[in-house]
């Protein structure tokens, strides 16, 4: 059985060493495939990735972008998809974009004006503060 680790950007596409940590030093993205060849199959090595910009005036963060991986029912999708989740507050907008883990391929695309789910915790909150009466 044969180990082989490759570091790929995913963005350029350049092999980057096997210990390589941090930002692609060619592109400068911070999209790197941590990819391990175990014989015969292939184990992806993925972390969440999760990142907050704070601005005063925004509860909680005014952008918040979470990376993840996570395998796909479809078999075209052998290796999975990529799922990003950008809810920018700055903008008003959310955007659900994924894709394919192995081509960088988008599979899927959503972009929803945030107004639309602003509601759904007011009700609650409505419904809590009837209960506790
Ligand atoms: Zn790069």
């Amino acid at each position: 059985m044969t180990n082989n680790r490759t570091v790929t950007c995913q963005h350029c596409k350049k092999e980057l060493p096997p210990d390589h940590k941090g930002h692609c030093p060619s592109c400068g993205s911070n999209k790197i495939l941590f990819k391990i060849s175990v014989g015969d199959g292939v184990i992806l090595l993925r972390g969440g990735l999760q990142i907050r910009k704070k601005v005063k005036g925004f509860h909680e963060f005014a952008i918040k972008i979470v990376q993840r991986w996570r395998p796909s029912g479809d078999p075209k999708l052998g290796g999975g998809v990529n799922c990003e989740l950008v809810i920018d507050k700055e903008k008003g907008i959310k955007h659900h974009i994924t894709r394919d883990a192995l081509t960088g391929e988008i599979t899927h695309e959503e972009h929803e004006p945030l107004s639309r789910h602003k509601h759904q915790p007011k009700q609650q909150d409505k419904r809590w503060k009837q209960k506790s009466r």
